[in-house]
């Protein structure tokens, strides 16, 4: 399957949530079983020789894929997620998104230093959401991190917000 036909299968959403948000539809992607296998195997590919041991999913519609993600890849998966919803001891990032402020936590006892983390989330706009993701990872000390979008805004050069040595890499590229 070509990577146009998976691109063409993201419906665009004027003005959603507020106006001048173009809104990337991934629902109209995941409900094609062909369409989720492929990118699933996508991901698998690409990361399989790369020892992850947790994929890190960002809440929420980072829970769609990296759950499929951790068990083709034999990982772990870890949820960050939005403040009050994680019961045990947390640790928290704030940030800005393309639209409004956010925060997010992680369990403080989530990742360990052996660990190689591959975060996942839908969409790289701003690149508000997994820089604050990266730095929640990063403080808990582990071995290595990969960082994957299925989606990446290219023009709002989201990507140079992350440090070189830290491999970024999206499955589709929108120029908006
Ligand atoms: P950002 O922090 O600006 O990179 O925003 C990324 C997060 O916001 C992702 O978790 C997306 O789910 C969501 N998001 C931001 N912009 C869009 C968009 N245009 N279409 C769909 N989701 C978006």
């Amino acid at each position: 399957m070509s990577i146009e036909t998976l691109t063409s299968a993201v419906r665009n959403i004027p003005d959603f949530p507020i106006p001048g948000i173009q809104f990337k539809d991934i629902t109209t992607l995941f409900q094609s079983p062909e369409h989720l296998k492929e990118l699933s195997d996508i991901l698998y590919e690409k990361y399989r020789d790369r020892g992850i041991t947790k994929v890190v999913g960002i809440e929420s519609r980072g829970f769609f894929m990296g759950p499929a993600v951790a068990i083709k890849l034999g990982a772990g998966f870890v949820p960050i997620r939005k403040p009050g919803k994680l019961p045990y001891k947390v640790i928290e990032e704030t940030y800005t998104k393309e639209y409004g402020d956010d925060a997010i936590q992680i369990h403080e006892d989530a990742l360990t230093k052996e660990d190689i983390v591959l975060i996942h989330d839908d969409l790289l706009a701003t690149g508000g959401t997994m820089v604050a993701a990266y730095n929640l990872v990063k403080k808990l000390g582990v071995k290595k991190i990969y960082i994957n979008f299925l989606i990446e805004l290219e023009e709002l050069e989201g990507h140079m917000l992350f440090p070189e040595e830290v491999e970024v890499s999206s499955v589709l590229k929108f120029k908006v």
